[in-house]
């Protein structure tokens, strides 16, 4: 062979094995470059940043609420309009700390965050989880997945129904239209965006089903997917998800 391919072959090679151990070695923090002693981790400075979700919560969509001597309270916004899903709970509020996780889950394709999100997913989401029948992650349209190659509510629902001993099905809720991305809508338009797009692929008679998706927004997403399971028989539909905006200021970009 040619001396010069062959040190081409060899320097090409060198770097696709130094590209794939910058990614997997050494293993760095989910929030920021430090080096951590394993994937998937955070360092505790930044681990006590994260802002989790507690109670007091609507009762109904999951919005933090500053307090609810009676349980059961539910938001405003449940109280003027309910929704078509029966509970919605989150692990986070979507800060600068979520958004990166998200973003790096959700565009980057990076994976190493998925036990630990499944952990905190399954503690926020107990109640609905304990009774349900199946997960099923929110639908993504074939030709978005064509060009992103993975679905990221497939690989949180995958991974929390492993790990909270549940079934899943990757294709109970198919996108049947494609539409314009969600991103940068109000409520309103992203509920006629998302409205009548997806369908149920098969009857789920008396059925309850958590729907997973990385971030709850103006829950017009889960609001589609739970009118098309009970149009298909379910008995109950509640929604599961990494982060949940809590304020109107933190739009999903
Ligand atoms: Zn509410």
């Amino acid at each position: 062979m040619d001396p010069s391919i062959r040190a081409t072959a060899g320097f090409r090679k060198r770097g696709a094995i130094s590209r794939l151990s910058d990614l997997v070695w050494p293993p760095r923090s989910l929030l920021s470059e430090a080096i951590v002693d394993r994937p998937g981790v955070i360092e505790p400075a930044l681990w006590g940043e994260l802002h989790f979700l507690a109670e007091p919560l609507c009762a109904q969509c999951g919005f933090p609420l500053p307090d609810d001597p009676d349980h059961g309270a539910v938001c405003g916004a449940c109280a003027g309009r309910a929704p078509a899903f029966d509970t919605a709970r989150a692990a986070l509020a979507y800060d600068d700390h979520a958004r990166r996780l998200v973003l790096d889950l959700k565009r980057g394709g990076r994976r190493d965050g998925l036990p630990v999100f499944a952990r905190w997913m399954a503690a926020a989401g107990q109640e609905a989880l304990a009774k349900a029948d199946f997960l099923a992650p929110a639908p993504m349209h074939w030709t978005r997945l064509a060009v992103r190659s993975f679905n990221q509510a497939a690989w949180l629902t995958q991974t929390l129904a492993k790990s909270v001993g549940k079934s899943w099905r990757p294709g109970a809720l198919t996108r049947t239209k494609r539409r314009r991305s969600q991103e940068g809508l109000s409520a309103s338009e992203r509920r006629r965006n998302v409205g009548g797009a997806i369908k149920a692929s098969a009857r789920f008679e008396g059925k309850i089903v958590v729907v997973i998706d990385d971030v709850f927004t103006t829950g017009a997403t889960l609001e589609a997917c739970a009118r098309a399971l009970r149009k298909a028989g379910a008995a109950e539909v509640h929604g599961l998800t990494l982060a949940r905006v809590v304020r109107p200021t933190d739009i999903v970009r």
